[in-house]
């Protein structure tokens, strides 16, 4: 991943007094948790318009409510590897707001996951959930725990040891986890059989599951799928789709494979894809067969992306170190950029790069992957921007979709969800074109998800009272 100066995530001076109090006493609050304050600047900035037309909603201190989790849990995970030795981790969930509905949100595991990591993702995912119209408030959790080069059995004694406590936290109608970045469906597998073992039943506690012990179609697909419907919406306003575009896109995991499956089925030519060590870089272009050896390479033998190179030798793979300046990835003549690996992985130096070699439409399937400088750099720019909350809400929402169908005791069809999911998609986007516009700034993406997926939180926080 590139490195960013620190200036380049950390809020600027705003020009409202309101957000520059605000987030000092936010920063002052919650210390040396930079994507935390980067996270809430971006909303602050966003909807310090609706709180001076609204002043009801600063009265009530909603954005000040907003920022403090309702609930942070924090605990010891201790396991045996299979050397006989003891591990220890440490999970974490944060229920960050349940106006909407339970809380809702993946669970990561990673070694960079802190404390201020979760709880900017946290924060993000609240006002994801309410942009996707269905009811679900906002959460988020994992572990420091890294599943990368451990054998099934210590993913499976980890998953158990972080089950049986955070077991008595949720429920299907209280907080309901998913997977993000080293959690898919082997662990959300380990998971649910500890929870449904120590709570002795069988509800839809987790999304994300099995298809056939209540997991729903296209939940795998939906987060890539959506991100690149996401981006046909916005093409859709200048008059063009994606057949023939060039696109860009990064990561090799859950998000990254079915954005690249999606542009195939649509006709556009995927250059790029990578890993934590490096990219790949294949102007042919991926198709099907290329793919499929992905999909194997990462999912099965849970290999690395360089490895692309030996099967097909047109490719060049270009190594990446974690302090890099810059990445190269975003270094390409292409027309669209789909960053689907995690935070902050375009900074403002990538962002004038994909700028400069004719990027216009950028559509985030993973969470805040854009510093703030580099943000600013595609707002000027008036390109397609597309911000994480709203253009990778497809995921989330299609979790929605498993939850209602596992309290129908039900199983719509791949048609049905992906349908439903299209249709969720068309909503956010039309939300974001309105709010925006509505608010004074037409076109931008980023004020129009904040203040779409704000309003729809606030209200109803305003409605059940100061709890
Ligand atoms: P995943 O399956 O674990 O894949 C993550 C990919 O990103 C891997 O290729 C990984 O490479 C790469 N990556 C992770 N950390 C990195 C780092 N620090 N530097 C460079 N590359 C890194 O996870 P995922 O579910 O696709 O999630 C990707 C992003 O989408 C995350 O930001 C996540 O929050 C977001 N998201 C996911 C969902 C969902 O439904 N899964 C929904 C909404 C948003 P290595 O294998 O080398 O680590």
């Amino acid at each position: 991943m590139t490195a960013y100066v620190e200036d380049d995530i950390s809020p600027k001076t705003s020009a409202s007094p309101y957000v520059e109090d605000f987030m000092a006493e936010v920063k002052a609050k919650n210390p040396a948790e930079p994507e935390f304050h980067q996270a809430v600047f971006e909303v602050a900035e966003s909807v310090a318009i609706v709180l001076d037309r609204h002043r009801e909603y600063r009265a009530a201190r909603i954005l000040e409510r907003m920022v403090e989790a309702e609930r942070l849990i924090i605990f010891r995970v201790p396991w045996i590897d299979d050397r006989g030795e003891i591990r220890v981790n440490r999970g974490f969930r944060i229920q960050m707001n349940s106006a909407l509905g339970p809380f809702k949100g993946g669970l990561r595991f990673h070694p960079s996951v802190n404390l201020g990591i979760l709880k900017f993702l946290a924060f993000e995912q609240v006002f994801k959930n309410s942009l996707t119209t269905l009811p679900m408030g906002g959460g988020k959790g994992g572990s420091d725990f890294d599943p990368k080069g451990k054998s099934n059995t210590e993913v499976m004694r980890f998953c158990q040891a972080f089950m049986s406590e955070l077991f008595r936290h949720i429920g299907a109608d209280t907080d309901v986890p998913a997977g993000d970045i080293g959690v898919g469906g082997r662990e959300i597998g380990y998971l649910f059989g500890m929870y449904k073992k120590l709570s002795n039943e069988f509800t839809g506690v987790l999304t994300g599951k099995g298809l056939n012990w209540g997991g729903s179609l296209v939940r795998p697909e939906a987060t890539g799928y959506g991100s690149v419907y996401f981006a046909a919406e916005m093409l859709s306003t200048r008059g063009q789709t994606l057949a023939g575009k060039v696109c860009l896109v990064s990561g090799s995991g859950n998000v990254a494979q079915y954005t690249i499956e999606k542009l195939i089925q649509l006709g556009a030519r995927v250059v790029t894809v990578s890993d934590s060590n490096g990219y790949i870089y294949d102007e042919e272009g991926i198709d099907r067969q290329k793919l499929d050896f992905i999909l194997e390479l990462k999912n099965t033998r849970r290999g690395r992306i360089a490895e692309y190179t030996e099967k097909f030798r047109n490719a060049v793979f270009t190594p990446i170190s974690a302090g890099a300046e810059f990445s190269p990835l975003w270094d390409h003549k292409a027309d669209c950029a789909f960053p689907s690996a995690t935070q902050n992985e375009i900074n403002t130096r990538d962002a004038k790069n994909l700028l400069q070699n004719g990027v216009f439409v950028v559509s985030e399937g993973s969470n805040m992957p854009t510093t703030i400088g580099g943000v600013n750099q595609f707002i000027d720019a008036g390109i397609l921007y597309g911000p994480g909350k709203a253009a990778n809400a497809g995921g989330v929402a299609t979790s929605g979709l498993e939850m209602s169908q596992n309290s129908m005791r039900l199983s719509w069809s791949r048609e049905e969800v992906d349908q439903k999911l299209r249709d969720i998609m068309k909503r956010i986007h039309g939300t974001c074109v309105e709010m925006a516009e509505r608010f004074g700034t037409p076109g931008n993406y980023v004020n129009g998800a904040n203040i779409g997926g704000f309003l729809k939180v606030a209200d109803a926080m305003m409605d059940q009272g100061v709890v």
